[in-house]
C-alpha cells in the first residue's frame, strides 16, 4: 500500500507515467486538473502499448475536460455569481420538485430588500453586493438545509421549507439586528410575500408567480411587512386587469357617455350649474360606476386622456347651452391626480376652453382633498395658472380628507362642496354639528358652500338656515344625459 502512495506522489511530483512489472500509473493533466490512473497488467508493455495507452489517455482527459465545462456552464446557468445561491432558474426547477426537498407543509417566501437601489446609488455598487452577501451569509446562517435558498432577483431573495421555519417571525428576525458593510453600519427593512403550497402538482413558474403577488400585495400592506397569498388576490388582480382592457377598448371605440347633474340654489332653487359625471355602459343596458372603474382608470393611468375628453366634451356641451340661451350655466369636472402629473395639463384645459369658445369662468374643476396631499406643489401650481386664467376650483367631498389647513389656505378655492355624508347624518330636530362647522369653515374661508347628496327636503332646510348657499342632491335631479337635462331645463322655464 506504501510503496503505491509513493509511486502516485512521483507521478503527481514528475508529472510523467511510471511503467512497473504487473502495473502502470498514468498521468494526466488538463486545463488545470491532474489525475493518475493505476493500470493493472498481465504481461509488459510494449512501445505499440504504450502509444495506444497516451491515444487512450488524450481521450480520457477531453472528455473529464467536458464534464467540467458542463459543470461551470450550470453553474453560470443556475447559480447566482454573487452570493453562490441558486439564482431565480434553478428556483424555479426546484419548485417544479416539491418531493425532492421532503417537507410536509411547505411554504415559499420571497424578500425583498427595501430601498435597495438607494444603498447602491448613495453607497455604491461595491457596498450593494457586500451587503447581499452580508443577507445570504445570514440565511445561510439561519435557516438549516431543510430550508433551500435562492437569489431571485436583483435585490429579492427565496426561501423554500418547512412552514414552521419559513415564516413571516424567523424572515424578520434576520433583518433584527443591522448590516455590518465596509465602514457603514446599514439597517435594512425588507418586505415578504409567503405562498403556502398544497399537496397539488403544481408548476415551479406558478407557484413563484403567486408568490410575487403576495409580495406586491405586502407592498402596499401598511400594518405589517408581509402577506400570504390567497387565491381572492389573483382574482381581483385578473378582474382589475380584464375590467382595465374593456375599459381601454370602449374608451377608444367612444363608448362612455359624460352625464350631468344640475346644480341648484338652495334659496331659489334655480338651476346653476350641472356636475359631469363620467358613465360606463356595461351592454346590457346598465351602466358601470365611476366609483368603481375611476380608480382602475386612475391606476392604469387611461384617465389622463379620458380626463381630456371629459374637458372638451364639457366645453362642447357649455357651447350648445350658450346657442340655446343657457349661456350662464357652468359645468363643473371632477380632476384626478395622474392628470395633474401630466406636464401638459394646464394647457389641456385652457385648449379645451378655447376650441370651443367657452368663457373660463364657467368651468370649474372639482378636487378632492387627497388630491391636493398626495402632490401638493404640482396641484397648487396648475390651479394658479388656471385660476389666472379665469377657470373656478372647487374642493369635491369637502370633510372626508384630512385636510392641511396650510395647504387650503394655498389653494386658489372658489368653492367648497360638503360631502354627502354630513348632509345625510341631517335629522329632523337634531343637529348636524359637522355639517355646520363645514358650512362656517366655508364663510370664514370666503368660500361659496354647495351640500353634495340632498335627498330630503328637511336636509335641504336645514343646509339653508346654516346659510349654505347651493345644493347637488336626487330631492332636485339625479345625474342624466345631457339631452335629459336640456329637457329638465325646459321644464324649469
Ligand atoms: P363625486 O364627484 O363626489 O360625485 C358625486 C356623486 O354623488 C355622483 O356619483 C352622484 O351621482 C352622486 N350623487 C349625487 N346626488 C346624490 C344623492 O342625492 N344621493 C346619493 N346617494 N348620491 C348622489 P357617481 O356619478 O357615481 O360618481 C362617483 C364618483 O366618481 C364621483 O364622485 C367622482 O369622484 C368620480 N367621477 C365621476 N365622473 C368623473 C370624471 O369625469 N373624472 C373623474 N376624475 N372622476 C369622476
Ligand atoms: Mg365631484
Ligand atoms: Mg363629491
Amino acid at each position: 500500500m506504501k510503496r503505491y502512495q509513493t509511486i502516485f506522489l512521483d507521478v503527481f511530483a514528475f508529472k510523467k507515467h511510471i511503467f512497473e512489472y504487473g502495473f502502470s500509473v498514468l498521468f494526466i493533466s488538463r486545463a488545470g486538473f491532474e489525475a493518475a490512473v493505476y493500470v493493472r497488467q498481465t504481461h509488459e508493455i510494449s512501445d505499440l502499448d504504450k502509444h495506444l495507452l497516451e491515444v487512450f489517455l488524450s481521450s480520457i482527459s477531453v472528455g473529464y475536460e467536458n464534464v467540467n465545462l458542463f459543470h461551470e456552464l450550470r453553474n453560470a446557468a443556475f447559480r447566482d455569481w454573487l452570493t453562490r445561491l441558486p439564482n431565480r432558474n434553478e428556483f424555479i426547477n426546484m419548485l417544479d420538485k416539491p418531493h425532492i426537498f421532503s417537507c410536509e407543509n411547505c411554504c415559499v417566501a420571497l424578500i425583498d430588500v427595501n430601498h435597495f437601489s438607494d444603498i447602491n446609488d448613495g453607497l455604491g455598487q461595491e457596498v450593494g453586493n457586500e451587503l447581499l452577501r452580508a443577507i445570504s451569509d445570514r440565511f445561510q446562517a439561519s435557516f438549516d438545509d431543510s430550508v433551500k435558498k435562492g437569489r431571485i432577483g436583483a435585490d429579492v431573495f427565496g426561501l423554500i421549507g418547512p412552514e414552521s421555519q419559513v415564516s413571516p417571525e424567523n424572515i424578520n428576525a434576520i433583518f433584527q439586528s443591522s448590516y455590518q458593510v465596509g465602514d457603514h453600519t446599514l439597517p435594512v427593512n425588507v418586505t415578504v410575500g409567503l405562498c403556502k403550497l398544497d399537496n397539488k402538482r403544481n408548476i415551479g413558474i406558478e407557484i413563484l408567480k403567486r408568490t410575487n403577488i403576495a409580495l406586491n400585495r405586502a407592498k402596499k400592506n401598511i400594518s405589517d411587512n408581509f402577506e400570504y397569498y390567497a387565491k381572492d388576490i389573483e382574482d381581483q388582480t385578473t378582474w382589475r386587469l380584464d375590467m382595465i382592457r374593456r375599459l381601454r377598448n370602449d374608451f377608444g371605440a367612444r363608448k362612455l357617455e359624460l352625464w350631468f347633474q344640475p346644480q341648484v340654489d338652495l334659496l331659489s332653487e334655480k338651476v346653476v350649474g350641472m356636475e359631469g359625471l363620467l358613465r360606463w355602459p356595461d351592454g346590457e343596458g346598465g351602466y358601470i360606476s365611476p366609483a368603481v372603474f375611476v380608480p382602475l382608470a386612475e391606476y392604469s393611468g387611461l384617465i389622463v386622456d379620458i380626463g381630456e375628453w371629459v374637458l372638451e366634451e364639457s366645453c362642447r356641451r357649455l357651447q350648445q347651452l350658450r346657442e340655446l340661451d343657457y349661456g350662464d350655466l357652468r359645468v363643473a369636472v371632477n380632476i384626478s391626480i395622474p392628470q395633474f402629473r401630466d406636464r401638459l395639463f394646464v394647457d389641456k384645459v385652457k385648449h379645451a376652453l378655447s376650441e370651443a369658445n367657452c368663457e373660463p369662468s364657467l368651468l370649474e374643476l372639482e378636487i378632492t382633498e387627497s388630491v391636493v396631499m398626495d402632490e401638493p406643489q404640482i396641484v397648487i401650481d396648475a390651479l394658479r395658472a388656471l385660476k389666472e386664467f379665469g377657470v373656478k376650483i372647487a374642493i369635491d367631498d369637502f370633510g372626508t380628507g384630512f385636510s392641511s389647513m396650510s395647504y387650503l389656505q394655498q389653494l386658489p378655492l372658489d368653492r367648497l362642496k360638503v360631502d354627502r355624508s354630513f348632509v345625510k347624518d341631517i335629522k329632523p330636530g337634531a343637529s348636524a354639528v359637522l355639517a355646520e362647522t363645514i358650512v362656517t369653515l366655508g364663510n370664514k374661508l370666503g368660500l361659496l358652500t354647495i351640500a353634495e347628496g340632498v335627498e330630503k327636503r328637511e336636509q335641504a332646510s336645514y343646509m339653508i338656515k346654516l346659510g349654505c348657499d347651493e345644493a347637488q342632491g336626487y330631492l332636485y335631479a339625479k345625474p342624466m344625459p345631457f339631452d335629459a337635462l336640456l329637457d329638465f331645463l325646459k321644464k324649469q322655464d
